[in-house]
């Protein structure tokens, strides 16, 4: 039996800085290696050294463009990693607008005469080390084979199932089976993020029935989300309501995915004639440069919205659709008349042009603000969305007299019963031994934990930050 360390760095008792290293005997692998964020968009732990040394790592693989899964890349190769990166196309041409957007906020944040984590350098190094893979094509890693699998949750989101190098083809001859016939490998599923099944846009996550250990997401491990068809009532519902106050509706919104999702849901429910021709501003340059990635990839999308690019729709715009890209235009928007509609980042309000209108616009009763996201323990969006009356934007004491709505139905991320439902197929094949809870708050992770060994009756458990364990694979 060969040795193999399975180790938890980051993403461990929270939602973000998701960071894992898979070692064997000669191969050091990393899976992501996300910015960890709370109140502020990068948490001072971001600073730490990694636990490991990162010239010491031969590969990483990256789940998906989330800067939670992406952050401290940089920092990676400043402190030393030269190996391999490896993500499907999309992951890298999205990660190419990500990270240097990241890098502005973090600058941004920086008290005064402090130097940022890294520099534009490594940023660019980053790319000369990183390689786009398509889906479902198994490629090497050392003593490892991966193969990556739809998870998905955001354009080019993928999950890494990952063997060991030989190992399939010894046990094929041994049993006189066809090479196709994998279900006799020892394999781990990273699982990365996985998708909120049916997604507007995407195609469901794929099963991962064969696995013999599970590295699982719990962001929403104990909750679960309304339907869609709930969602998409909802959200017209919240802007019918505020059309009909005159009021500014205030969507914060992440600039990858949320946002091409509510075009192409807004754009929907005008055609349809259920919700008001009112202005809608895009003010978030990130999230247009997004989208234009997004249309390059329409074959990622799932039946119906490939349906409707099929008959000439332009599913990510519409007339009453305004971009801003620069600044001053932004300040256009302020002096628009109401109704209108102004999407912006960040998604949690951790920075971003969202704060400029917060300040401006929460104070009025007319005015909604209208959370479609996750938002972490800690940040603004999770204060003003609990019901917090003050807050602080912009060094100025903000009443929020606004109405504050949440619709659930948009998260993209799987919700507990979905999760569950996961897990369960993947016992079904009589191959899982264990089930590693990750990525999710204490009290979720602990919860689907609890779940999965009740109801699908499979070792499950929430590791440790640091902690590593022994697995056969
Ligand atoms: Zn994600």
């Amino acid at each position: 039996m060969h040795k193999t360390t399975l180790s938890f760095y980051g993403g461990v008792g929270s939602v973000t800085g998701a960071n894992f290293l898979l070692a064997g005997e000669q191969t050091r692998l990393l899976v992501d290696c996300g910015l960890i964020q709370g109140e502020r968009f990068a948490h001072e732990a971001n600073r730490e050294p990694f636990a490991y040394d990162p010239v010491s790592i031969d590969y990483l693989l990256v789940t998906h463009a989330h800067i939670d899964h992406i952050g401290r890349i940089p920092k990676l190769v400043k402190d030393g990693f030269i190996g391999k990166i490896f993500s499907t196309p999309q992951t890298l041409e999205l990660s190419r607008l990500m990270l240097p957007d990241a890098f502005s906020v973090l600058r941004s944040e920086l008290p005064h005469g402090e130097m940022p984590m890294y520099d534009e350098q490594d940023i660019e190094k980053a790319f000369s080390l990183w390689k786009g893979v398509p889906l479902h094509q198994t490629f090497s890693a050392g003593e490892f084979e991966v193969v990556m699998k739809d998870s998905g949750h955001i354009l080019g989101s993928v999950m890494f199932v990952i063997t060991r190098q030989g190992q399939g083809s010894t046990l094929n001859r041994e049993k006189g089976r066809t090479l196709a016939d994998t279900k006799q490998k020892r394999s781990i599923v990273f699982t990365g993020d996985l998708g909120n099944a049916p997604t507007p846009l995407l195609n469901e996550a794929e099963t991962v029935a064969g696995a013999t250990y599970l590295v699982l997401e719990s962001v929403y491990g104990d909750r679960n989300h309304e339907g869609e068809e709930r969602r998409k009532e909802r959200l017209a519902e919240v802007i019918r309501a505020n059309a009909k106050r005159g009021g500014v509706l205030l969507i914060p919104c992440f600039s990858l995915e949320k946002t091409q999702v509510l075009l192409y849901e807004m754009d929907d429910l005008l055609a349809k004639g259920q919700i008001p021709k009112i202005p809608v501003f895009l003010d978030s340059p990130l999230a247009i440069k997004v989208t234009d990635v997004y249309r390059r990839y329409a074959e990622s999308f799932n039946e119906e919205a490939r349906a409707r690019l099929r008959k000439g729709d332009d599913i990510f715009s519409f007339p009453s659709l305004r971009i801003t890209m620069d600044s001053k235009a932004s300040s256009e928007i302020v002096h628009a008349q109401s109704p209108k509609i102004i999407i912006a980042g960040s998604g949690m309000s951790a920075g971003g042009r969202i704060l400029d209108h917060e300040q401006r616009f929460l104070g009025d009763p007319k005015n909604t603000i209208l959370f479609i996201g996750y938002q972490a323990v800690g940040s603004l969006g999770r204060q003003i969305q609990e019901g917090v009356k003050k807050v602080r934007i912009n060094h100025e004491d903000i009443h929020i007299r606004a109405r504050v709505e949440t619709i659930t139905g948009y998260s993209s991320h799987m919700d507990s019963e979905h999760l569950l439902e996961f897990s369960a197929r993947a016992v079904e094949s009589g191959a899982l031994k264990k089930v590693f809870v990750v990525m999710g708050e204490p009290r979720s992770a602990l919860f689907l934990a609890q779940r999965i060994r009740d109801y699908a009756g499979v070792d499950a458990n929430v590791p440790e930050l640091g902690e590593s364990v022994e697995i056969e694979l």
